[in-house]
């Protein structure tokens, strides 16, 4: 399964020790929303708690940087732009205009 960074997510009923690693590793619980991963969380390890907690591998859905469009399967680590918005020529500049209004937020 995928599981989309900073987007709450449910899980089946996991056991008090699988739930207390996913604590350690900074996920975020809701009792109301369920689990989040945000950019506190050590995804890695988080990632493989739930895989063996769930017994399937359990991936990061990424989101395009620009229009907020599931990036679906990654072959490269690190893409954070789809491809549509890769080939739009004016994509370098919404790229710097979102950064920069992420970082007026901060
Ligand atoms: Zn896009």
């Amino acid at each position: 399964m995928r599981i989309a960074s900073s987007k709450w997510f449910s899980l089946p009923r996991l056991g008090k020790d699988t739930f207390s690693d996913l604590m350690k590793a900074r996920v975020k619980y809701d009792t109301k929303f369920g689990f989040k991963i945000t950019s506190e969380t050590d995804v890695p390890s988080a990632l493989s708690i739930l895989s063996r907690a769930l017994d399937q591998t359990v991936e990061l859905e990424s989101f395009c940087f620009i229009c907020d469009e599931p990036l679906g399967e990654i072959d490269k680590p690190g893409l954070i732009i789809c491809s549509e918005c890769m080939g739009r020529e004016d994509a370098y500049a919404l790229y710097t205009i979102k950064f920069a209004s992420l970082v007026e937020n901060l």
